[in-house]
């Protein structure tokens, strides 16, 4: 159990391991916290290997809290666009303008004030702090949890929030003084590239081989307890890519709820036959001279699954469209929908289709 483990033990080996074996990765090129903060964000969601593109991106586009602050709104989504769970990205912005109004600027540097921030945990919270200012607290997300259960051959649920604190708490008064930015990026990087998630942990390969009790007692497989996540709800929908030549239509997405205030391509609830298309799309206004189903897709969110269908529709003349309701669509060009418009990777399939590529365009 984590409360019985002498979890002081781990601390220098996985310093001297980290030492050694620590990734050259770019958010280790100095100890900015704003650079911190927004990998560590981007993290959460995403391998090290994918972010390493959008973190450069982002950062070139947004050097500093100042600019996150003053960002367009989907200017902001459009740099996010492909690594999902927007609303990270949004409280990064709410948080941005609380810097700059009450912290001139400057990320705090006290872990409680951090903490306070809009979309930062305790895990955020314990990273900048430890990292950029040298603050003893601990960051403890999924990967630390599943390599210290395994190491003290602890059976709580990590998936139970109060685990998560009950470590923290443990982890606080052994942090070592003079360096827990590097103890927490030993356990995350320990998490990352030994210990791993899925398949066979390299435990030759562990600075703890011979702590860890899983390993003496062959039982990591046992190792972490998770209790099974709820089922997804299915979700059928029919997504319609209507082009007139290189102009595609797009609307906006509500401004709360799922994927909120980006752009998509029209979609309907269910299954649309063709005729049913058809008459959706007269019905609109338009002029429907092609139609052509396309290829299944699907997407997982946390809690829903999306199944589509989706058809192809070109139109004879998409300004009657305009003329004729009240709140005219969105009609773009390919183009200017690459660059600009922020569309979710739920519809990737489709935008693959008519040569739209999804969140990695503008890489350095
Ligand atoms: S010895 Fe193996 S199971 Fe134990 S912490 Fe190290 S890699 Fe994980």
């Amino acid at each position: 159990m984590l409360e019985d483990y002498k979890l002081e033990n781990l601390v220098e080996p996985a310093l001297t391991w980290f030492e050694k074996n620590k990734r050259d990765l770019p958010w280790r090129k100095d100890r900015n916290p704003y650079h911190i903060w927004v990998s560590e964000i981007m993290l959460q969601q995403t391998r090290v290997e994918a972010v390493k593109g959008y973190y450069e991106r982002f950062l070139h586009r947004l050097p500093t809290i100042r600019d996150l602050a003053e960002c367009p709104e989907d200017e902001l989504l459009k740099l996010w666009e492909g690594l999902g769970y927007y609303n990270r990205v949004r409280n990064m912005q709410k948080a941005a303008k609380i810097i700059m109004e009450d912290y001139g600027g400057n990320m705090p540097k006290d872990y409680d004030a951090i903490l306070a921030l809009p979309g930062i945990g305790a895990y955020t919270a314990g990273a900048i702090s430890s990292i950029a200012y040298g603050i003893s607290a601990p960051a403890v997300d999924g990967n630390v949890l599943r390599i210290l259960c395994r190491v003290s051959e602890d059976d709580s649920d990590i998936k139970k929030e109060g685990v998560k604190k009950k470590l923290t708490s443990l982890l606080f008064p052994i942090m070592p003084e003079k360096s827990p930015g590097d103890f927490n990026q030993a356990l995350m990087e320990i998490g990352a590239i030994v210990c791993l998630p899925n398949g066979e942990p390299l435990c030759d390969k562990c600075p703890w081989g011979k702590m860890c009790q899983a390993k003496c007692h062959n039982s990591i497989d046992r190792y972490p307890v998770k209790s099974k996540a709820a089922k997804r709800r299915i979700e059928e929908k029919t997504v319609l890519l209507i082009m007139d030549g290189d102009k595609i239509l797009i609307e906006k997405r509500p401004s709360k709820g799922l994927l909120a205030g980006l752009y998509q391509f029209p979609n309907l609830e269910g299954y649309l036959k063709r005729d049913d298309v058809i008459s959706y799309v007269r019905k609109k206004g338009l002029d429907p001279i092609f139609t052509e189903p396309l290829p299944e897709a699907k997407h997982i969110f946390s809690h829903i699954e999306w199944r589509m269908k989706g058809y192809l529709v070109k139109v004879s003349d998409l300004e009657l469209y305009q003329e004729t309701v009240e709140e005219p669509p969105i009609l773009i060009e390919k183009s200017k929908i690459q660059s600009e418009y922020a569309i979710p990777a739920a519809f990737e399939k489709y935008a693959t289709y008519v040569n739209l590529t999804l969140g990695k365009k503008g890489f350095l």
